[in-house]
């Protein structure tokens, strides 16, 4: 659904920064560059919603205005996924031109690190971060999740990353049944390796989505589990914040150290992404801008505005009065969660942008 009743508020004043209605303030903004990927993970990607026509796919100088006017918002934090970013031809590039003209702007990225390995000397000068989605340790299983028998190269790009000193998280989503039986493997990267292995709620994202209570592993059942094996050590504390608790820069994962029988502390973290059972909404501070560019104020909202249009047609001071007047209806995605029946948005992940 796209909203143009943001369009009625165009004579508002333009604030300096982007608040809304339960005073939270946006300062971290999501953007997809396309919505193709080479993976078909089927919790991701329905097969039924169709590609986004290549003349609507924001071309990248409307990205890097679109930032502009985030960033003039005080917006310090870009995060670039998709679809698969690497999947996009010159993303790259892109990525060295948004560094030039914003060296401020924190980057970071989201792949799932398959096509990745001709631009790892640039994300390290480019001073990049990366969440890699990695749901299983298996060839078999990576195979039968994503659909193409691709883990040698993802493990081969991972391995580099560390060795390049490249700032890496990883993220899995828990599926019980499918990679519940991992959970162990999964948090032993974080044994000897600096990396915060999050595992993140399955989410029931799309109208098609696989998403069923039979899938769901609740992230209390991930720790317990977890807990079985290593004692936790909240490491909140490591970023100057309450153990635990999520701050903004840490994001909304709540992460521990393993704690070996010898007493030895893992080098990296073990995380929880309770984005189903215990939300995070109260402190998001992101925006969504989907390929085609469209605002989305909250990954359960499926009010989306018309930012390309406003862009192509009237300019970015248009483009940032939407973005303010949006952010003003930005919900509580928790409420809505609570009140679904059925996926909590019509689109998938893939679609959006995860
Ligand atoms: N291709 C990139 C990648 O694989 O990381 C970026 C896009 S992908 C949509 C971003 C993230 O969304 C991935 O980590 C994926 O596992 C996650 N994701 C997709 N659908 C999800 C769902 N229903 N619940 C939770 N996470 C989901």
């Amino acid at each position: 659904m796209r909203e143009q009743a943001a369009l009625s508020s165009f004579g508002a004043a333009r604030p300096a920064v982007l608040e809304d209605a339960h005073g939270r303030t946006i300062r971290y903004l999501r953007v997809s560059v396309t919505d193709r990927c080479n993976l078909r993970c089927r919790y991701c990607r329905d097969g039924k919603t169709p590609f986004i026509p290549h003349e609507n796919i924001l071309r990248f100088e409307e990205i890097e205005e679109l930032i502009a006017v985030a960033v003039g918002f005080g917006v310090h934090k870009v995060r670039f996924t998709g679809g698969e970013p690497f999947a996009r031809k010159g993303f790259l590039d892109f990525l060295g031109r948004v560094h030039r003209r914003f060296p401020e702007l924190g980057l970071k990225l989201t792949t799932n690190g398959t096509l990745m390995g001709d631009a790892l000397e640039e994300l390290k000068s480019l001073g990049a971060a990366v969440n890699l989605s990695l749901d299983s340790l298996n060839r078999r299983r990576f195979a039968a999740i994503t659909g193409r028998d691709l883990l040698p190269a993802v493990l081969g790009n991972m391995r580099r990353m560390l060795d390049l000193g490249i700032p890496l998280k990883i993220n899995a989503v828990a599926m019980k049944g499918v990679n519940d039986g991992e959970v162990f493997d999964l948090a032993s990267l974080a044994l000897d390796w600096p990396v915060d292995v999050r595992f993140i709620e399955f989410m029931p994202m799309g109208a098609g989505s696989v998403w069923s209570n039979s899938l769901f592993w609740p992230a209390a059942d991930i720790l317990a589990a977890v807990r079985s094996r290593w004692e936790l050590e909240p490491c909140g504390l490591r970023q100057g914040t309450v153990p635990g608790v999520c701050a903004e820069e840490l994001g909304p994962a709540r992460l521990w150290k393993l704690k070996e029988r010898s007493g030895r502390l893992s080098a990296g973290s073990f995380g929880l992404v309770t984005s189903v059972t215990r939300s995070f909404c109260r402190s998001c501070n992101r925006l969504r801008l989907t390929a085609c560019g469209h605002l989305r104020t909250c990954l359960f909202d499926d009010r989306e505005y018309a930012l390309r249009e406003a862009l192509r047609r009237l300019g970015p001071e248009a483009a940032a009065r939407i973005m303010a007047a949006a952010v003003k209806r930005k919900p509580v995605g928790a409420e809505l969660l609570a009140r679904r029946h059925g996926p909590v948005a019509q689109k998938p992940m893939s679609a959006i942008g995860g």
